[in-house]
């Protein structure tokens, strides 16, 4: 047995063994390895855009949570008569992180999907 540099994660492994113990590549793959990684590929992805798509529903909690109670004051302030500051409202805030976090999401969902459909 000697050791070999595994071809896409250039890791040492060993030459007798089929699959990379570092990267779960498979070195000289037949057709059943090939479609066994198609399947294992897909699930990966598949698994990820779910965590990316539950990340993307908190994002949007997090902003309701802080626009609800601005529009309570801004309501409020309606009946009340006084000026409503949502820039001072902490809300402002909740409303802010939800949409940076959403941004932040698509991009990797996006990222994640070009990936997949490259590779
Ligand atoms: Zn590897």
């Amino acid at each position: 047995m000697s050791l070999i540099k595994c071809p896409s994660c250039q890791k040492q492994m060993s030459d007798k063994a089929k699959v990379c113990t570092h990267c779960d590549s498979y070195l000289n793959p037949n057709e059943e390895d090939l479609k066994r990684m198609k399947v294992l590929n897909f699930r990966k992805y598949r698994d990820k855009m779910f965590r990316f798509k539950m990340l993307t529903f908190t994002a949007m909690a997090i902003a309701v949570l802080g626009l609800v109670p601005m529009l309570w004051t801004y309501a409020k302030a309606i009946d009340y008569g006084f000026n409503a500051q949502f820039a001072n409202h902490w809300g402002i805030y909740l409303v802010m992180l939800g949409f940076i976090l959403y941004v932040v999401v698509r991009v990797f969902m996006y990222l994640t999907k070009r990936n997949y459909k490259s590779g």
